[in-house]
């Protein structure tokens, strides 16, 4: 563990830091609080591995496969380091909290071992490497959750994520995140309105509340505060336009908060809640906490209130035990919904969990084929529902310019669905009304009205 040395003069002698980040949103965040301390320990952000002084793994640990690239990467590293060994090598997040003294053992020219819950430490991490040469790990439990935001430092000025709660008391049988996120812990409702305020003083105009389990924010809080008081003391400030959260866990919940989504203007009609099978067998063994009757039923009550609300899932195929017929359950859970969009991935063991223990006994070769099946299925339903929104008018907000044309804008509904349109720059930040014309399975493509 890492000795506490408390260091208050600035890191002066590395002065570049290279940022690579693996994995979910919330990692993301995680990368740009700490690109924020960094920066304000006056490290310069740089595009490449070898023009830095400080070279960073953002790491995940929920498929094996993102492992594995962080090893490459970091065995790639290895020339360099024994080039220039004042360099430091840190990997930080849930594979540093997982693996542990374990990569120094694997890739001795690592420096820095830093877990999910020691990141804001980074600073004097790294400080503590420069004056002691040595190895660092620090992986406590730092129960750390408000992280000092410079809001200044973000990619886009207009949109924000903001970490409301960490970790999961769920343990589903197949996921690492309880073991390496810790057990779960709410920012207060005061906190978030703070850094939301300042992002919105700052010119944010949509934010996106994140949490492994978004849906039992406030849990351990004092007063029975749940996520829909959060989400109505939000919708009270003045200048934020859209509110988002990811993401529900369909045993987490309520009706309840389906119902003040649907009175408050600002929250958006999108919804991803991962069903991960249509089998009640498979949800059994994945400890999910819920049949697929109750996922349908519960999807039913939103689409009531609100009639235009767009649904997102996440599909693990090929679960230990899963048989033809229960793969079929999952077909027709997703021709039952019609979601809007669908992540799929083929089960992989990840050791530690429960579900490690039970036999993956779903060949490579089937679990493949039930993969392309579900993506064909969904880029068909995608499709169908796009065209449904030809001859309409959208309100989009502007984000930039778009990926696949950069003569063209790109943006998001408050269903989330991207729009690819034409307009110029000065449109960048702002919501504005597009007419719909053309669609692919994946974006919507309009034109603005009145628009040369
Ligand atoms: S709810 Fe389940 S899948 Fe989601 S983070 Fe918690 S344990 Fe993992």
């Amino acid at each position: 563990m890492m000795d506490s040395i408390i260091f208050t003069h600035k890191d002066q002698q590395y002065k570049t830091v290279f940022f690579e980040t693996f994995g979910c949103q919330m990692n993301k965040l995680d990368a740009e609080l700490s690109l924020g301390l960094l920066q304000e320990e006056g490290y310069r952000i740089v595009d490449k591995a070898d023009e830095a002084d400080v070279i960073l793994f953002n790491t995940c640990s929920v498929r094996q496969h993102a492992e594995d690239k962080v090893y490459s990467h970091l065995g790639a590293l290895k020339k360099l380091k024994k080039r220039h060994p004042e360099i430091i090598v840190g990997v930080l997040g849930c594979m540093a909290q997982k693996d542990g003294e374990a990569i120094f053992k694997r890739m001795p020219h690592v420096d820095l071992v830093c877990g999910t819950r020691m990141f804001s430490r980074l600073p004097e991490l790294l400080l503590s490497i420069r004056n002691h040469g040595s190895h660092v790990l620090a992986i406590d439990e730092d129960q750390i959750v408000n992280v000092k935001r410079a809001v200044a430092y973000r990619a886009n000025m207009y949109q924000a994520f903001i970490t409301v709660m960490r970790g999961c008391d769920n343990f589903c049988s197949y996921c690492i995140v309880p073991y390496v996120r810790g057990r779960e812990i709410s920012r207060t409702i005061a906190d978030v309105k703070e850094e939301a305020q300042a992002l919105v003083s700052n010119g944010c105009k949509e934010v996106t509340l994140l949490g492994q389990n978004i849906n039992s924010y406030g849990k351990g809080l004092s007063g029975n505060v749940t996520l829909g008081d959060l989400l109505s003391e939000l919708n009270d400030l003045d200048g934020l336009e859209r509110i988002r959260f990811v993401t529900s866990h369909p045993a987490d919940m309520s009706r309840d908060l389906i119902r003040t989504m649907s009175r408050l203007g600002k929250v958006c009609e999108h919804l991803h809640m991962p069903a991960q099978s249509g089998s009640d067998q498979i949800l059994q063994r994945m400890r999910r906490g819920y049949t697929a009757g109750y996922y349908c039923d519960l999807i039913s009550y939103a689409r009531e209130l609100i009639p235009h609300i767009a649904v997102a899932s996440d599909f693990i195929v090929g679960f230990p035990g899963e048989t033809d017929e229960d793969f079929q359950e999952t077909v027709q859970l997703m021709e039952d919904i019609r979601f809007q969009n669908c992540f799929i991935f083929k089960y992989s063991p990840r050791t530690g969990t429960k579900a490690a223990g039970l036999e993956d006994d779903v060949t490579d070769e089937v679990k493949r084929a039930r993969n392309l099946k579900l993506l064909e299925l969904q880029k068909g339903i995608s499709l169908e529902e796009n065209q449904k929104m030809i001859g309409k008018k959208v309100q989009v907000l502007v984000e930039g310019a778009s990926k696949s044309d950069s003569n063209k804008l790109s943006g998001r509904t408050r269903q989330n669905h991207i729009v690819i349109f034409n307009g110029s720059a000065d449109l960048v930040g702002r919501l504005i009304d597009v007419m719909i014309h053309e669609v692919t399975d994946l974006a919507l493509y309009g034109k603005l009205e009145n628009y040369p």
